[in-house]
């Protein structure tokens, strides 16, 4: 596109719109903020999650604790460092802003929500979080994992990435076996990665092997030896990393 002179170009592409003045803002309520922490299994970020919660909570501000396919088989939210908190399973088909708004029928506030095992949420979800922040000023929190086993990003994930103000990745780092950070959520069965599958294996698979087949686990692996397949020289002990 050509200028000529001082006169500025007419750009049907521009993407820079004027703003109000700051008190023509005033009156306007402030959306609130949708925060996605994401990282490996055992990363931490169900500890993060309850770590806001109560700094929240301890300062007058009510919130919703959500969480879907909850490792425990029961609507916590779990820490593997031995917190929990009761939670609001959300299932499938739950619409996420009728859960809000019968809180607030009840005269219940709500200023905040946490979604902990965020990445399972359907993007109609997302959605549904991000109309709370716009319109009802509601903070969202939350919690997951950026990718799936392999190495492909979840849809809830996909759709966080896509509407959130803000990416956090959690920065406690759970190690390779090569001792290097791992950021791949290898599923593996016989000591080998198995690549192709349901993206959501919610089977307690610790448990041992109720259809005759040899035990699925996750592992934690840098991407090396993610995309080398190579597991290390022991196994992983049972009854580690058992969920999605
Ligand atoms: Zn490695």
């Amino acid at each position: 596109m050509t200028q000529t002179g001082h006169t500025p170009a007419v750009d049907a592409t521009h993407a820079l719109s004027p703003v109000p003045s700051a008190a023509a803002r005033r009156d306007q309520p402030v959306p609130g903020r949708i925060r996605y922490y994401f990282g490996p299994m055992a990363c931490g970020k169900s500890t993060l999650a309850l770590q806001i919660d109560h700094n929240h909570a301890r300062q007058g501000r009510r919130g919703l604790l959500l969480v879907r396919h909850d490792r425990s088989g029961t609507p916590t939210i779990t820490s593997r460092i031995g917190i929990t908190r009761d939670a609001i399973e959300v299932h499938e088909e739950m619409n996420i802003q009728d859960l809000v708004r019968a809180q607030w029928a009840g005269n219940q506030r709500v200023d905040y929500l946490i979604v902990d095992e965020a990445q399972f949420l359907s993007p109609c979800q997302v959605e549904q979080l991000a109309e709370l922040a716009d319109h009802a000023q509601v903070d969202i929190y939350c919690f997951g994992l950026a990718i799936d086993f392999r190495s492909h990003l979840f849809p809830g994930t996909q759709r966080l990435v896509e509407l959130a103000d803000e990416l956090h990745p959690v920065q406690v780092e759970v190690l390779c076996w090569c001792g290097l950070p791992g950021r791949f959520n290898a599923r593996t069965q016989d000591n080998r990665i198995l690549r192709e599958g349901d993206t959501v294996l919610v089977a307690d698979t610790a448990d041992g092997d109720p259809g005759g087949e040899s035990t699925v686990r996750y592992q934690v692996l840098c991407r090396r030896h993610y995309r080398s397949g190579e597991l290390g020289p022991q196994a992983v002990p049972a009854g580690q990393l058992s969920l999605a």
